[in-house]
């Protein structure tokens, strides 16, 4: 069912609460990326433009003791915001009570006012996170209409999304409704060839998505921590890469029911300690040795998926080819990031947040993609199918 959408509200000099992703990664009450905040202005700007009393509801972090409220204050993102948007952003230091209702109460048409991190509200009962009904009917009794433009929360039913959302008139943020388009149609009506990759740590993780992308891609190709499980299951010696000895049944499963549609890494960077500066060798995958693991594709694989990737028009991307993190273990997530910037303008090329997006914008890539999603978890949920809370509880047009 289509949901509703920003354009679908009545702003007009409305107080509208809107929940964001402001969970920015911070150092010395510095923000060290401002990717979630810049994507937050084209529904922020629409609001100006409309005169709306503008409410922004955000997390950050998690807050589990009164130490944890220092890291996690918001203050330093609304005059970050005021900056980018050179307008005055006001900052409410409570989640409830007089002040806060106060200072709504007296926002001028087109004011913004950002209330503390609404997990500030998990110290008492988990309030937040546990959507509790009268925090979600409170926070919605402060405004007339509300607007989800938060994607990263979206696979968790919280107060600031789906409890508000319960209790008024709804829809969802030009960010979201991004994010949904992209991914849903990337995998319900995609131009073909369609092509997935997967990487990442865990096959236990990502079981779902790569089921669904099994059943909808042309070619899913597998990197990264999970390709060792896979191959344990094919009988291959693995030396001492990370490996889930409970899902080999289960890969062995997949793998007989892909046939070549999965492909699996044909070379490895394996390294004889988990360390930068291990002493490395690229060995053929059924050839590691005892002693010695897997952290990288090889070079021939980068080769073969890059082939694979060259005639796609859709591909979807999720978690790294190996441990990016350290730059001897970074040419196979590197090259596949490669690949797909080279597809610019043949391809739609989307890459679900995370691990992946962070290696793109490392590369400084960011701008050759179609589409990097601002939520990791919301964006696998998403691609395997599975509905997200704070996009079902939007009312349906
Ligand atoms: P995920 O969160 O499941 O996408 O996994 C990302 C993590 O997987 C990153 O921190 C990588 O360092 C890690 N990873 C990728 N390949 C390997 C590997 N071959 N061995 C161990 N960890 C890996």
């Amino acid at each position: 069912m289509a949901k509703k959408t920003i354009r679908d509200l009545n702003v007009d000099n409305k107080t509208v609460l809107v929940r964001v992703d402001y969970n920015v990664p911070m150092q010395d009450g510095k923000i060290t990326d401002d990717n979630r905040i810049v994507a937050s202005l084209q529904t922020l700007n629409y609001l100006i433009e409309h005169h709306a009393k503008i409410v922004l509801f955000s997390h950050m972090g998690k807050v589990k003791k009164e130490e944890d409220k220092a890291k996690n204050d918001l203050r330093p993102v609304a005059e970050y915001l005021s900056k980018v948007l050179n307008q005055e952003v006001l900052f409410s230091p409570e989640t409830r009570g007089e002040g806060l209702e106060t200072m709504i109460k007296a926002l001028e048409p087109g004011q913004i006012l950002l209330v503390q991190n609404t997990r500030y509200e998990d110290l008492d009962g988990k309030k937040e996170s546990g959507n509790d009904p009268e925090l979600g009917k409170y926070w919605a009794s402060l405004g007339d209409v509300f607007v989800n433009d938060a994607f990263g929360t979206t696979h968790r039913a919280h107060a600031s999304n789906v409890g508000i959302a319960s209790q008024l008139d709804s829809g969802l943020g030009f960010l979201v409704e991004k994010e949904v388009k992209f991914l849903g149609d990337a995998v319900d009506q995609p131009e073909r060839p369609f092509v997935a990759i997967l990487g990442g740590a865990k096959v236990s993780d990502k079981i779902k998505v790569i089921e669904k992308l099994l059943s909808k891609a042309d070619k899913v190709l597998i990197g990264g921590g999970m390709a060792y499980t896979f191959f344990k299951s094919k009988g291959y010696e693995i030396g001492n890469s990370i490996v889930e000895d409970d899902r080999l049944e289960l890969a062995q499963e997949i793998l007989a029911k892909a046939g070549d549609k999965l492909v699996l890494p044909v070379d490895n960077v394996i390294a004889d300690a988990f360390s930068n500066d291990a002493n490395t060798q690229i060995v053929k995958s059924e050839e590691i040795p005892e002693g010695w693991e897997g952290l990288d594709v090889g070079p021939e694989t980068v080769k073969l998926f890059t082939e694979i990737l060259s005639t796609a028009k859709t591909v979807v991307w999720n978690g790294p080819m190996g441990v990016f993190e350290m730059e001897t273990f970074a040419k196979g997530t590197n090259g596949v990031a490669q690949a797909l910037a080279d597809l610019e303008g043949q391809a739609t090329t989307i890459v679900g947040g995370g691990d992946s997006a962070a290696a793109i914008n490392q590369l400084g890539y960011d701008s050759k993609f179609s589409h990097i999603s601002t939520g990791g978890g919301a964006s696998l949920q998403y691609l395997e199918g599975t509905p997200l809370p704070g996009v079902e509880a939007i009312e349906d047009i």
